[in-house]
């Protein structure tokens, strides 16, 4: 029997603003452990919460950007757990009536456009962080992350396979990362995943039981956990077993998913209006005005570098999810927009490569739109070759200077002058016997190999397509 995977997911996305969600705290990553935090946020008696308006900003306009409903009369609940990482036994979190609900997101997968109907996005604090320590017998408690706004973003069960899977957990990280909400830094924890993965036979109409995955907290991590998820249950049933409803946790480094416990209800919680808040109450201006706020969504920038500017779908899929990629390439397409497909070979390639050295944003570059567009136009007009071109990108970069005066400075003009060419073309000819023999052979890419040591002799200035006639002709003379 062939089996079809049904998949949700639970984001938690960490919001970057710069205090806590109930309390004057910062939330800086990195911070020395135990000195971000404050009586409220340890959760000492007699304390009380102050709702942070930002946090309330940003769930909006998540919601909004998803297609959510937003409700503009809502509150916050406990829900009431207790473990160490959490001082005051119960998380401040929404239950019955979400901040936003029922909304829809698409992206690609591959050539085909995808849906996925986004079942709420509520606001919630962050718990602390628990340190093991061998040094210690024990178990150490940061609490700097105690109260650091989370939004969970909770999807309905649509997705059927792990790429698809993959693809929503891009398309949801570009939206947060293109309205600045969240640093979407993996390696810091500011987004994790719960993974919920169960089979029915193909063809089915009902859902098969529900395993909810734990601890997923790369995108990567969650396609593995997912295939290999898929393929537990697929041996379970196989074998004549039946899947129970039950949480497990993804240990990434074994490569499998482990039990951790049946799994809990909603009653285990006893969820109850959090009598220390009073309740959210929006006006629709409010609502209205983060609606005509937000910017350009990652998807629709796709579809426009993809259909209308003739990008490749991985070179619009590279742009449209990075925002300090897509302002670069929108600021160079502002003065020449029909160097589309060459301003965006040098974003991914050189510039690229540049931003690895120096761990750095195009942005910190200071490069000029205006320059590079004219560096650009040089090469295509044959004024430069490709390799005098990248050599004149480094100068501009360090120095700031434009590429007609690099240029010209430099005397890396490309030489096009046939006469001049051929001379070099007669040198390298005289020293090659070898490969001309090879190429008489029948060996024609030997002429390769000749253009390659005529550009050498030139110093890269010359023309490589003037070489490759010259030498073509004198060869078949
Ligand atoms: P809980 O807090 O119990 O995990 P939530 O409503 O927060 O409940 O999340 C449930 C998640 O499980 C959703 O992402 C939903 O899409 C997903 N889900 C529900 N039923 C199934 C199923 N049969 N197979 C896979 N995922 C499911
Ligand atoms: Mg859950
Ligand atoms: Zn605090």
């Amino acid at each position: 029997m062939k089996y079809e995977a049904v998949i949700g997911i639970e984001m938690h996305a960490e919001l970057n603003t710069k205090t806590k969600i109930f309390c004057g705290c910062k939330t800086d990553y990195g911070a020395q452990v135990n000195t971000q935090c404050c009586p409220i946020c340890i959760g000492l008696p007699g304390t009380l919460p102050t709702l942070n308006k930002k946090v309330v900003e940003y769930a909006v306009k998540m919601g909004l950007a998803c297609g959510c409903t937003i409700n503009r009369e809502t509150k916050h609940d406990r829900k009431n757990y207790f473990y160490p990482d959490l001082p005051k036994a119960y998380q401040i979190s929404q239950y019955d009536i979400p901040l936003c609900e029922n909304g829809e997101i698409s992206f690609y997968v591959g050539e085909e456009k995808k849906s996925v109907r986004i079942l709420r996005i509520h606001i919630e604090e962050d718990a602390g962080k628990l340190l093991h320590d061998n040094r210690f017998s024990g178990t150490l408690i940061d609490f700097n992350r105690c109260g650091v706004p989370l939004i969970e973003i909770v999807s309905q069960p649509d997705l059927r396979s792990p790429e698809e899977a993959r693809a929503y957990l891009d398309a949801l990280k570009a939206i947060l990362e293109c309205l600045g909400i969240c640093n979407c830094r993996m390696q810091e924890g500011n987004i994790r995943c719960d993974v919920n993965v169960s089979i029915r036979p193909e063809g089915n109409e009902a859902f098969g039981n529900r395993v909810e995955m734990k601890n997923v907290n790369t995108f990567s991590g969650a396609v593995r956990g997912i295939e290999f998820e898929i393929a537990r249950q697929t041996a379970v049933l196989e074998a004549g077993g039946a899947i129970e409803q039950e949480t497990r946790r993804w240990d990434d480094d074994r490569g499998e998913s482990l039990p951790m416990r049946s799994k809990e209800d909603a009653q285990d919680y006893r969820y109850f209006p959090e009598p220390d808040l009073v309740p959210i109450r929006l006006d629709r201006a409010y609502v209205e005005e983060i609606q005509s706020s937000l910017p350009e969504l990652p998807l629709v920038k796709f579809e426009r570098y993809w259909k209308e500017q003739g990008l490749t779908q991985y070179e619009a899929t590279m742009l449209s999810t990075d925002k300090d990629k897509a302002s670069f390439y929108e600021s160079c397409i502002a003065v020449k927009p029909n160097l589309a497909k060459q301003i965006c070979n040098w974003i991914l390639g050189d510039i690229a490569k540049l931003q690895n050295q120096k761990h750095c944003l195009i942005s910190d570059l200071s490069i000029d739109p205006s320059a590079l567009c004219e560096l650009i136009e040089l090469n295509v007009a044959g004024t430069l070759s490709s390799t005098s071109a990248k050599a004149v990108f480094d100068e501009m970069v360090a120095t700031g200077k434009a590429p007609g005066t690099i240029v010209q400075e430099k005397g890396l003009a490309q030489v096009n002058d046939e006469e001049a060419l051929a001379a070099i073309v007669e040198k390298v000819l005289s020293e090659n016997q070898g490969p001309i023999a090879e190429y008489h052979n029948g060996k024609t890419n030997v002429l390769g190999f000749l253009v390659g040591q005529c550009m050498r002799n030139s110093k890269g200035k010359g023309n490589p397509q003037l070489f490759n006639k010259l030498l073509a002709e004198h060869l078949n003379q």
